[in-house]
């Protein structure tokens, strides 16, 4: 089971965006790599289409090594470990190991 998911809120915690938080957008899993919202941006040179004159330079969010990644927790108000539980109903939770909401 995945440590962090899709919608998460994580701090990332190594590199330039390091203490930044923002939403996961995707998790590459093969990859161990995630997009985060807002974090590693880069500049992408688009071509110049006929349809659209303006072309130039647009910032994208690339992706990020899931180990600089933590899951921030809103009780806590810091990053947290994250604990796995699995419930009667065969139902995988996520929980913060600290306050003990879930995510
Ligand atoms: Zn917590």
């Amino acid at each position: 089971m995945a440590r962090i998911k899709k919608n998460d809120t994580v701090m990332v915690l190594a590199g330039k965006d390091k203490g930044k938080t923002g939403k996961v957008l995707s998790v590459l899993p093969a990859r161990r790599r995630a997009i985060v919202e807002g974090i590693n941006m880069v500049k992408k040179h688009q071509r110049r289409t006929r349809e659209e004159e303006k072309g130039g330079v647009v910032e994208k969010e690339a992706s990020i090594n899931l180990s600089n990644l933590a899951v921030f927790c809103k009780g806590c108000n810091r990053p947290t470990k994250v604990g796995f539980d699995v419930l009667k109903d065969g139902t995988k939770t996520r929980f913060c190991r600290k306050c003990k909401e879930a995510f």
